[in-house]
This record gives structure tokens, sequence and C-alpha cells, in this order.
């Protein structure tokens, strides 16, 4: 018992890359209640909201 391997006890697992605070990056809201997807902008990850969702598919303008 020499060897012990360097991981932190105590704390839920953690490794999925699941933001503590979800942001949509269109409208910017920060509501956790409401329903966030992952996507993909200007090449990178981000999240969007269902409301902004029809936007994105449809286009802003
Ligand atoms: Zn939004």
């Amino acid at each position: 018992m020499a060897a012990e391997p360097s991981i932190k006890s105590g704390g839920s697992h953690k490794g999925e890359e699941a933001p503590l605070t979800p942001k949509c990056f269109v409208c910017g809201t920060t509501d956790k209640e409401r329903v966030y997807l992952p996507c993909v902008h200007a090449g990178e990850e981000k999240l969007v909201c269902v409301r902004c969702l029809p936007i994105l598919i449809h286009g802003a303008h």
C-alpha cells in the first residue's frame, strides 16, 4: 500500500461535458427550467435553448 491513485475523494463523479450553468448562446438565458440542446456554432460547442432553436432552424432573417 504505497502508491495511491491521486483521485480526490468526495464529490460525485463528473466527466461529461455538461456545464453547471447552461446558457443559451442566442438569447443568453440561464433559466435552469428551460431545456437546452447542444449544438455547434462557429466551430464551437454551445448550448441553445428550445425557444431559440426554431430561430436557428428557420433562420434569423
Ligand atoms: Zn435562447
